[in-house]
C-alpha cells in the first residue's frame, strides 16, 4: 500500500539520508519519456471500446500534485529517507509511538492537507460524469478524488482527512482534530522543528515528549486515522462491495500504481480470472503487467488529458 509521507514514523532514529532532489524543488515524478503516439492510440481504443469502465489508481496519479509515493526511484520516499511505515501493531501498542506519529502529523497536516487535485484526477472525475467511468478504487489515502468531485469512488485503504476511535469506531474530521491539537498544544508547535521543503518534519525525542495527544470524546478511546495502515488488512465487506462493482464492469484500466499490495492487486486478479481486459498506465513495471493487454508508461496527466471518453 502506498501512503503519504506523513503517515509514516521512525524506527531508527530521525536520520535522513541526502535527497536526490534539490531542496526546495516539490519534483516526486519519476523521470519518463513523453508516452508514444502508437500507444496514446492503443489506450484511446480501449477507453472507447468500453461502456463501463473500472478504474484502480494509486500513488503515481498523485506525485503530480506533490505528494511523493514509496517506491518510484531516485524520487520515491524508500530512495530518499530512511522512514518506513507505521505499523499498525505499533499504533496500536504504543503510546510513545502514536504520540510520535501525531506529533509529526500535526506539524504536517497544513501543508499536506492543502494538496489539490491535478490534471488526472480532473480528467477521471469528467469521464464519471460522461458516464464512461462506472467505478473508481483509489489506494490513495489523500482524499484528492473526493476533492477532485468524484462520487462514483472507493478510498481502499481509508483517508486521511478522516479519525477513527479505535474503542466505540465514531469517525470524525481530521481538521477537527487539528483544532484540539492546537488548543491542547498552544506553545509547542513554535518550539518544535522545522518543515522541510518537501513537508518533511524533523522533531527530536524531546520535543515529542511534550506533545499532548486527546483521546476520544465520547469514550476515551484510542484516535487512528481513519487508513489501513501496514500490517492491517481492508474491511472484508468494503472488498466484497469493489468485487460487485467490478462485476458490473466491462474493462479494467490501472492508472499510477505499481500494484505491489496485494490489496489492490488482487482486483486485478479476479478481472483476469473474468477474461476482462485490462489496460495500465504508469511509469516503470507493475506487479499486474503479464495480465495486460496493453500497457501504457507516461505520466498519468498528460496520458489522461489527450484521451477523450467517446
Ligand atoms: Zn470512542
Amino acid at each position: 500500500m502506498r501512503l503519504p509521507w506523513w503517515t509514516l514514523t521512525l524506527h531508527t532514529g530521525p536520520v535522513r539520508r541526502a535527497s536526490s532532489v534539490p531542496e526546495g524543488m516539490l519534483n516526486f515524478v519519476p523521470a519518463c519519456s513523453t508516452a508514444d503516439v502508437q500507444s496514446l492510440d492503443l489506450l484511446q481504443d480501449f477507453v472507447s471500446r468500453s461502456r463501463c469502465l473500472f478504474v484502480i489508481t494509486g500513488a503515481g496519479l498523485s506525485t503530480e500534485s506533490g505528494i511523493p509515493d514509496y517506491r518510484s526511484e531516485g524520487v520515491g520516499l524508500y530512495a530518499r529517507t530512511d522512514r518506513r511505515p507505521m505499523q499498525h501493531a505499533e499504533f496500536v501498542r504504543s503510546a510513545k509511538s502514536r504520540q510520535r506519529y501525531w506529533a509529526r502529523n500535526f506539524l504536517g497536516w497544513p501543508q499536506f492537507s492543502s494538496h489539490q487535485p491535478n490534471s488526472a484526477h480532473k480528467v477521471l472525475q469528467q469521464w464519471e460524469e460522461r458516464g464512461k467511468l462506472h467505478w473508481l478504487v483509489t489506494q490513495n489515502v489523500d482524499a484528492l478524488h473526493s476533492k477532485a468531485g468524484q462520487k462514483r469512488l472507493t478510498e481502499l485503504h481509508g483517508c486521511t482527512h478522516r479519525v477513527m476511535c479505535l474503542g466505540c469506531g465514531a469517525i470524525s474530521a481530521r481538521e477537527e482534530l487539528q483544532r484540539r491539537f492546537i488548543s491542547l498544544n498552544p506553545d509547542w508547535r513554535a518550539q518544535a522543528g522545522a518543515v522541510a521543503p518537501d513537508g518533511d518534519v524533523f522533531l527530536e525525542d524531546e520535543q515529542v515528549l511534550h506533545f499532548r495527544v486527546p483521546s476520544c470524546d465520547d469514550c476515551g478511546g484510542i484516535l487512528k486515522p481513519e487508513v489501513t495502515f501496514f500490517g492491517d488488512t481492508v474491511k472484508k465487506g468494503t472488498v466484497h462491495f469493489v468485487h460487485e462493482r467490478l462485476t458490473e464492469s466491462d474493462a479494467v484500466l490501472v492508472v499510477g500504481s505499481s500494484l505491489q499490495v496485494y490489496s489492490g492487486y488482487r482486483f486485478l486478479l479476479a478481472a483476469s480470472d473474468r477474461k476482462m481486459p485490462i489496460a495500465i498506465l504508469n511509469i516503470g513495471p507493475t506487479r499486474a503487467d503479464h495480465l495486460a493487454e496493453l500497457k501504457v508508461s507516461g505520466r498519468c496527466g498528460e496520458v489522461l488529458s489527450v484521451i477523450h471518453p467517446l
